[in-house]
């Protein structure tokens, strides 16, 4: 390959390029097309489409890219004006700052009596506690409520702490109950991400039987690759990306990539080798300076992350997986609508930002 890519739309001829088992590998795990959708504006409509749009001609001929994972089905809409879309019902001017400090006092700030404690009692970091979820959704639940009431103000030390103390709570849940494997954190950023408390907090889950259902998907989709191409699906993930250079790399084989097929806005994963523990310091760092770059360069404000990790029960059938955190941005805490519709439900995601752009801002370029 030659220079850095910098738009989705050299995707195809990015792939084209490659050759040997790179070029083998990309066009076996990934489907592009490119699409033009074709409009006809009035001309009474010519002002407000170049407000908005910056030209009539952006949206008399526009791009839609889709990439799809063939062996996952992850698959993603990229059509690059709706990140220009037009919000209606946006908040106002009340700056963030104010709207989080509105909320000082709220139960996280005394967590020991804002919050139950589990059975086997309370695991305390140095930057955070634990207490059980009030309203559980597995028969382990807790949140992590952080010592900041302020959610954005994260740094290193806080990440490691999450990881390791959510490792602390979710042992000692299992030290409780030995049926109890399947150990998942996750982290809902501020109200456009589903949390319901402003308070910084994140949460922790361990389920007995199957894993959680997107594991076991991609699980079964990892068998199916390794039975059909005798690779390891995991693997050839990362290669493609590092190939098309939509990856970071990190220190011990941590990895950072900007995901072909994100789930929403500006998907990144931080995944470490085959073995490593997620509170390995090399990948606790990977996923703070991916967070804090979010934060910092690109301005996300509301973002999701969820670890996944094998099951605490060290079955063999999750040999294969890595520790990985998934990350989006979920936009604008302003704007009214959700960035969440059917298509997301129940067809195929639709994204605006580019996975190249996401990598650049990533490496800080
Ligand atoms: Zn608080």
């Amino acid at each position: 390959m030659g220079a850095r890519l910098t738009s989705l739309r050299d995707l195809p001829a990015a792939i084209a390029s490659l050759t040997g088992d790179a070029g083998d590998r990309a066009t076996r795990l990934y489907e592009v097309t490119v699409a033009t959708a074709h409009t006809e504006p009035p001309p009474e409509l010519a002002p407000w489409l170049v407000t908005t749009f910056g030209s009539e001609g952006a949206v008399r001929d526009q791009t839609v890219i889709r990439v799809t994972n063939r062996t996952t089905l992850d698959s993603t809409l990229f059509a690059p004006l709706r990140a220009q879309r037009p919000i209606d019902g946006s908040s106002g001017a009340a700056s963030l700052a104010d709207l989080i400090a509105e909320t000082e006092g709220d139960p996280f700030c005394d967590p020991e009596a804002g919050t139950p404690a589990n059975a086997f009692g309370r695991v305390r970091g140095s930057r955070m506690i634990s207490g059980a979820n009030a309203a559980a959704a597995d028969i382990h639940h807790a949140v992590l409520v952080f010592e900041s009431h302020d959610p954005l103000a994260f740094d290193a030390e806080l990440v490691a702490d999450l990881l390791t103390t959510g490792r602390a709570w979710a042992d000692a849940a299992r030290a409780w109950d030995p049926t109890a494997a399947n150990y998942l954190l996750i982290w809902n950023c501020l109200w456009r991400a589903g949390g319901s408390i402003v308070h910084g907090h994140a949460q922790v889950l361990l389920g007995a039987g199957a894993h959680y259902a997107r594991l076991e998907r991609m699980r079964r989709d990892a068998a199916a690759y390794r039975g059909e191409h005798g690779s390891e699906l995991l693997d050839d993930l990362i290669a493609v990306h590092r190939d098309l250079e939509l990856t970071i790399e990190g220190r011990d084989g941590v990895t950072v990539l900007a995901h072909l097929t994100p789930t929403k806005e500006r998907e990144a994963i931080v995944i470490g080798p085959a073995g490593m523990d997620e509170r390995d310091p090399a990948f606790a760092e990977g996923v703070a300076s991916t967070l804090i770059a979010l934060r910092d360069r690109i301005g996300v404000r509301s973002f999701n992350l969820a670890l996944w990790r094998p099951p605490l029960d060290e079955s063999p059938d999750w040999r294969w997986l890595r520790p990985m955190a998934r990350i989006v941005d979920r936009g604008d805490l302003a704007s009214r609508p959700s960035d969440i519709g059917a298509m997301e439900l129940f067809a195929t995601p639709i994204v605006g930002a580019d996975p190249f752009e996401l990598a650049a801002a990533l490496r800080g370029a």
